[in-house]
């Protein structure tokens, strides 16, 4: 019976990769990525020869009786996301679910390493041991809902968020609780990391500051309440 790992990639600096993922990546006899042409960039610069198959959001059922055959093959299986961690507000969940149902024998591993989340944490001088992760806020339906709960929550409450709609999550959080402290982490890991505080309104002065706003980000806030 073959092994299923679940293997955390960088979040932007290519250093940030265990030695036991790369050895995982290496020994695997494919690696099932969310986007090949972002993984292949990961494995030429270690030198690694992999062969690379797509499983991302919209081929994760579809692709998972295929990585069954396989791991009955005693195959050894990666998967990877774009960065981070899988699984954590991108595929991998539905494949180990349908591993874990349909292959109850197989070894399904945990390689663990990077993930935005834990790198923002450790570094936004909140206290983290308790707070409450909600991914992406949905676009529409739903929305308010969530920033209502943001603003009553009594515990930090962490986002992700693009850099397309950062603007519009400040303006919403100074709409709902405009004296909530926000920590926003941009960038992490990489050239032009940088982690800035204040309140909502303060936070979007700041990014508008720039010609366009870029990067990727996490957003922690501390809702006034609390
Ligand atoms: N699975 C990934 C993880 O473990 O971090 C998250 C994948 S999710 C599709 C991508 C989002 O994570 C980005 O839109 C951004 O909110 C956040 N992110 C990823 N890399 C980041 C970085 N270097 N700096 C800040 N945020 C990042």
């Amino acid at each position: 019976m073959g092994t299923l790992s679940i293997v955390a990639t960088p979040i932007g600096n290519l250093g940030d990769i265990t030695f036991r993922a790369l050895w995982t990546l290496k020994e695997a006899n494919a690696i099932y990525a969310e986007d090949t042409r972002v993984t292949a960039k990961l494995l030429h610069h270690y030198g690694l020869r992999t062969p690379l198959f797509r499983l991302d959001a919209a081929t994760e059922a579809k692709k998972a009786g295929e990585v069954v055959k396989r791991l009955e093959a005693g195959e050894k299986i990666a998967v990877v996301s774009d960065a981070g961690t899988p699984g954590i507000s991108d595929p991998g969940a539905r494949l180990v679910a349908y591993v874990r149902e349909t292959l109850p024998e197989a070894k399904i591993e945990a390689i663990p390493g990077p993930s935005a989340l834990t790198a923002m944490l450790s570094i936004a001088g909140i206290s983290a041991d308790v707070f409450l992760f909600l991914g992406f806020l949905p676009h529409k339906k739903g929305r308010q809902t969530a920033l209502k709960g943001i603003a009553e929550s009594t515990i930090p409450v962490v986002l992700y968020e693009s850099p397309h709609r950062i603007l519009k999550l400040l303006g919403e959080l100074a709409k709902t609780d405009s004296k909530a402290r926000v920590v926003i982490g941009r960038e992490l890991t990489k050239l032009h990391e940088e982690v800035l505080t204040g309140a909502p309104e303060e936070l979007a002065k700041t990014l508008e500051k720039g010609k366009k706003v870029r990067g990727e980000f996490v957003v922690i806030i501390k809702p006034s309440r609390r």
